[in-house]
């Protein structure tokens, strides 16, 4: 099991270490997640309300209150993760292991890291199932924006030509394999325009030679015509 940070938390967390180490200071801030293919996935950080200093950063029972109402509901059973950053070292202090003990008391997942600029990161993960207690170091990574891979999926298709396995076409005197496969031999963004001289009659007596934009073309019309 890894701890993924969203690549956009992994920068926002960057920006906690980046103030803390020319403050001095010391920040907490709370994060959601879910887990995805046996990982945990850090989707989003929030900062409650706290007073800091060099060693500690003190989360008020008001502070944190007020970040839960604040939430959106979605989010409220989420939190599953406490970060914070020190000055220095990512060695935790007796509270933070104290804080650690009672979030494993409370919870039956909890993620909880150190981050100091120039300094490992610290974390361990602690989990409970089956009456089973679980507590180790896991490994830490970032990933890709789930959030722009999602948008992906649902809005960007891509373009695909009527499926012609075993028919092919010659080009230049070679059987063209890729149109095999049913997909366009270019790019979605080039617009194709028909070359005769392309698609040269083949020296194979019995080859079918055909125009591979042809279906596409004329989709193309239809579509124009609905529309
Ligand atoms: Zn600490």
């Amino acid at each position: 099991m890894k701890i993924l940070f969203e690549s956009i938390v992994w920068a926002e967390i960057q920006t906690i270490i980046q103030w803390s180490k020319t403050k001095k200071n010391e920040a907490s801030f709370l994060g959601t997640g879910q887990i995805v293919s046996g990982n945990i996935v850090i989707d989003k950080i929030f900062i409650p309300k706290q007073e800091v200093s060099t060693a500690s950063a003190d989360l008020s029972e008001e502070g944190l209150a007020e970040l839960f109402e604040s939430l959106p509901k979605e989010d409220r059973n989420r939190i599953l993760f406490w970060g914070h950053t020190h000055p220095g070292s990512t060695t935790p202090s007796g509270t933070d292991i104290a804080t650690l003990k009672e979030l494993k008391a409370n919870n039956n997942i909890y993620i909880m890291a150190i981050f100091a600029a120039g300094a490992t990161t610290y974390a361990k993960v602690f989990v409970r199932t089956q009456g089973l207690e679980l507590e180790f170091t896991p490994e830490i990574d970032c990933i890709y924006s789930t959030r722009i891979t999602n948008l992906i999926k649902e809005n960007i298709t891509e373009k695909k030509y009527a499926h012609t396995v075993g028919t092919g076409f010659y080009q230049n005197g070679n059987f063209n394999h890729q149109y095999e496969k049913g997909y366009m031999p270019y790019s979605t963004e080039y617009t194709p325009t028909v070359n005769q001289s392309y698609i040269k009659p083949s020296a194979h007596a019995n080859a079918k030679v055909i125009n591979p934009f042809e279906n596409y073309t004329n989709k193309r019309k239809a579509k124009a015509t609905r529309g």
